[in-house]
């Protein structure tokens, strides 16, 4: 592992690699990051792993400020990784001075759940995305299934613009009771990681009752659920037929249900298969 903080020193280290695969994250890293950083070693002889905690993909300033950074720990976990090559810039190797974020218009699933609730993140997160791909030109790219609207959001912004890498889509990993690993989990007090663990048993209960009930009946008894628990605030609950949101989606037979709340001041998304 070595880690540089300008880009033009990576492009000349991968220039003749042939198969580069990158997986941009915003550091704090965990297993669900590494797991990806896995991956991508199986399959590509160089990776880049970014560390950068993108400004223009936050609408609310003091998420930005309180969003966790710990550079050095991050680099003690990648130690020892062969054949990374970890990017850590600073605003100005990535943006120009007063730049903003690109304006997509990627229809209609940028504007519910995640993109309604944060008015600007898509376009901010492709922004970042789109730069980080046309700077290094790799193979392959990783994002996890996590935060599954912004891995339908990298696919499409891919085919729109005829960007020649692959997006790889990976399973998210989870604690052992189940809760989604999460930069942010860390921000947790001790009741509220209790709290937390109702995420994946919300979205397992849905599932169960799906297999029996209507969309509907199903929604509504997830929420009524929710009102009870500690913590814990819904911003929203939703059951998609993915089908219904893309035509070009390998996903597309998948029915999914997405959660995302607030616990204590901690705001968390999570989302399974049903
Ligand atoms: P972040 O640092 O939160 O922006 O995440 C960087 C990448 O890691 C994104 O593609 C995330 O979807 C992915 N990721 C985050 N948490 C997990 C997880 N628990 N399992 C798998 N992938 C994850």
């Amino acid at each position: 592992m070595r880690a540089y903080s300008s880009h033009k020193d990576i492009i000349k280290l991968v220039d003749k690699v042939g198969s580069v695969g990158i997986v941009p994250t915003m550091g704090s890293l965990h297993e669900g990051h590494l797991s990806l950083i896995r991956k991508a070693l199986t399959k590509n002889k160089k990776v880049i792993v970014s560390i950068y905690v993108n400004p223009m993909q936050f609408d609310n300033s003091s998420d930005l400020k309180k969003y966790p950074r710990n550079i050095k720990y991050d680099l003690q976990k990648l130690e020892s990784f062969n054949d990374i090559l970890v990017y850590t810039p600073d605003d100005n190797d990535i943006y120009e001075e007063d730049e903003k974020k690109k304006k997509y218009n990627f229809g209609q699933f940028t504007k519910i759940m995640e993109g309604k609730i944060r008015p600007g993140h898509f376009d901010g997160v492709a922004t970042i995305v789109e730069k980080l791909l046309r700077m290094f030109n790799p193979s392959d790219a990783y994002f996890g299934e996590k935060d599954f609207q912004q891995l339908i959001l990298i696919k499409t912004l891919v085919k729109k613009l005829k960007l020649k890498v692959n997006i790889i889509g990976c399973e998210t990993i989870r604690e052992d009771d189940g809760l989604a690993m999460s930069s942010r989990n860390k921000l947790l007090d001790i009741s509220e990681r209790k709290s937390a663990v109702n995420i994946i048993r919300l979205l397992r209960k849905a599932k169960q009752l799906y297999k029996n009930s209507t969309l509907e009946e199903t929604k509504r008894n997830i929420l009524k659920d929710a009102l009870l628990i500690e913590n814990l605030k819904l911003e929203y609950f939703e059951i998609l037929d993915l089908s219904m949101i893309s035509d070009f989606l390998e996903e597309e037979k998948e029915i999914r249900a997405f959660i995302a709340c607030k616990v204590g001041k901690i705001r968390l998304i999570d989302n399974i298969v049903i």
